[in-house]
This record gives C-alpha cells, structure tokens and sequence, in this order.
C-alpha cells in the first residue's frame, strides 16, 4: 500500500469521506424522519475541534474529498470554523475538494462564506417546486427560503446540484418540470429513490417508494438522455440531458451495482464511522481519539478500512421493510 492511501480488502480505493456534523435538522422530511424525531444530547456529539482533527488524520492517510452533510449541517453552530479549517487544506492543495450537502434553508446566510472559505460546489435537496407540498414533504420548510438560497448560492458563485428524492403520487409527476427548470438555472439534478433507513414514525415508505427504472423510461420520452462519459464511483448513473446541456444523475442504492466501484466511507456526527451505508458495522473513532490522541486515532481508521465490506444487504421490495438499516439517513448523512 502506498503510505498516504486507504485501500480496501477489495482493493478498492477509499479517498473520500462523508461527515454528518449534526443529526439535527429544521426540516421534517416525510421519508427521512418522524415529526417527534428525538436528537442526541449535545454532550455526545464530536466537538468541532475533534472532527478538525478526524478530517485532518484522514488527508493524512490519503482522503481527497470531504463532503459535510446531517442532519442538515448549516444548522450546527459555528460550522464555518470547521469548513474554513478544511478549506485551508484545499487552499494548500493538500485536500482536493470540500462539498456540502444541505436543504437550502440557510444558504442565504452561508453562500458567501462557503464561497471564501474554499467551498466550489453544493448539494442542495429540493424534492418539488409548489410551496404546498413542499411543506407536505419537508413539514417545516419553506420553499421560498430555498429558492432565495439557491440564488444567493448561485451569485455567489457556487456550482449546484439538486437532490430529489422520487416520491410516489406526490413528485414522480413533477419530475420532468423540474428537470427543466434545473437546466433553466444551469443546475444538475440527481432523482434518488427512497431508501430503507430509520423510522419514520406512521409514513409507510413502500407507499412513497417508485423504483428511479419507471422514473427514467418516463423521462426518456421527453428528454433526449445520453449515457454521459462522466460517471463517479458512487451509485449514480449519470445522463446528459441534450435538451438542457446539464446532466441528470439517477440513484438506484437499492441494487448492487455501485457496490464494486464503493470508494467512500461515511462518519456520524457523534464519531462512528461506517463502512457501508447499508450496513450497522461501524468503528467509534471518538473512543479512539479521545482513548490515544492521534495515533489511536489512525490506527483505529486504518483497521476499520481493512475491514470494509463488499456491498449492503438491502432490498426494499424483497424485506417490504420500512427500516431495514435502524439508523436514520440524517445519522450517517446520505
Ligand atoms: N439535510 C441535508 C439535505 O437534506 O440535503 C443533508 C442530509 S440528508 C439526510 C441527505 C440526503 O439524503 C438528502 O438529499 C435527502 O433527500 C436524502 N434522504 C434522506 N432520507 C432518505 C431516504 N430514506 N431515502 C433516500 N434518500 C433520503
Ligand atoms: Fe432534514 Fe435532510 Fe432529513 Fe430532510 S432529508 S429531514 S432536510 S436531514
């Protein structure tokens, strides 16, 4: 192995790593959470210091690319001293890219700053355009506060992609209008379908469940989409959308077909790092860290590593099952 790379039992490359710094979120997504969501205490929480220091081992040991997400990550306080911390890194070229996956409702406030601080490119999750059932979807959100972050982050200067998870009888016939105006506003747009993780109290994700297969031969009939040459590790199939010059990508985590190609690994806000979102195996890096300082805190990275799994095990149609991983997409940050 080369000093400075993480590399599987699969050989597979492990150069990029996801963050949740909260699982706290002032929206209620209906296949994400329950209304009555209970957080964790604050005291359980990485203190921003300490996942300084998590972020910082792991470019030490070869990671590229950070992504923050939550729970929504703009919400924790004083998030911008850990983004300015790791954009110094990305400055010194020592990390090559810090990205943010958020729901827009504080990007009004932040774009400027994730702008300065070295931030290029957002996620932003947005799953209709009509005000009602954006609040039928997300419970407390306003879709206005996100159209109005979404220019701000524009204006400022950050590259955009949209995030809408597929929902049946609610979105699925909203989608092609949306992918319009997404190449109206030069924005990409990932269609995800829903995932079994968490409870989410008396929401039935089989009934919002629509596989993104239906969703794609819909929108090939009025899209010309073309397999595009850019294609990630991640579980995304990417499509130029020749209408708009922008790309749609489409997220099927259900089947296995990422798995091979995996190239991240994702940590909890309360430092549990997971190997693979659809499995429960995980390493506490807090106890490491806090156990052994730094030191522990590599080994305890590098070992988790070697034990990588190949792929999940989860299957919305074969288990019917609301939550077949117990953990929350807001836990492990999607
Ligand atoms: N709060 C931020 C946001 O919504 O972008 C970041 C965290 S959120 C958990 C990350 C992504 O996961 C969002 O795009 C959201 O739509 C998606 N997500 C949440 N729960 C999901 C589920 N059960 N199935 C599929 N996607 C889900
Ligand atoms: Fe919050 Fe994101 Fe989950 Fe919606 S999807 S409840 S915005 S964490």
């Amino acid at each position: 192995m080369q000093q400075n790379q993480l590399i599987d039992p699969f050989g597979r490359i492990v150069d990029y790593v996801r963050i949740s710094v909260t699982d706290r979120c002032d929206f209620r997504c209906v296949y994400c959470m329950s209304e009555q969501m209970t957080f964790l205490p604050k005291k359980d929480l990485l203190t921003l210091e300490e996942i300084a220091i998590v972020c910082d081992s792991f470019i030490e040991l070869g990671t590229k690319k950070i992504r923050l997400t939550g729970g929504e990550p703009l919400v924790r306080r004083n998030i911008m001293h850990l983004i300015k911390h790791l954009g110094t890194h990305v400055k010194k070229g020592k990390l090559e890219e810090i990205t943010i996956t958020t729901n827009g409702s504080q990007l009004h406030k932040f774009s400027d700053l994730l702008f300065e601080a070295g931030v290029r490119r957002i996620n932003v999750s947005i799953d209709t355009l009509d005000p009602e059932k954006f609040e039928r979807i997300t419970r407390w959100g306003k879709l206005d506060v996100v159209l109005n972050g979404l220019d701000a982050a524009k204006k400022a200067g950050l590259k955009i992609k949209l995030n809408t998870v597929a929902l049946k009888g609610i979105n699925d016939d909203e989608l092609s209008s949306m992918l319009n105006w997404a190449g109206e506003q030069n924005f990409d747009m990932t269609i995800i379908e829903v995932m079994p993780m968490g409870d989410i109290g008396s929401e039935n994700r089989l009934e919002q469940y629509i596989s993104v297969s239906e969703i794609y031969q819909k929108l090939s009939q009025q899209f010309s989409l073309i397999q595009s040459t850019h294609q990630s590790p991640g579980p995304a199939r990417y499509f130029d959308v020749a209408n708009t010059g922008n790309r749609l990508g489409l997220i099927t985590p259900l089947t296995h077909n990422f798995c091979e190609s995996c190239n991240r690994v994702r940590m909890t806000c309360t430092g549990k790092l997971y190997l693979c979102l659809g499995q429960d195996d995980n390493t506490n890096l807090a106890v490491a860290l806090r156990s052994g300082g730094k030191d522990r805190l590599k080994s305890a990275i590098l070992e988790a590593i070697g034990r990588k799994p190949l792929g999940h095990d989860f299957m919305i149609e074969r288990g019917l099952s609301n939550k077949a991983v117990s953990r929350h997409m807001s836990v492990t940050g999607g």
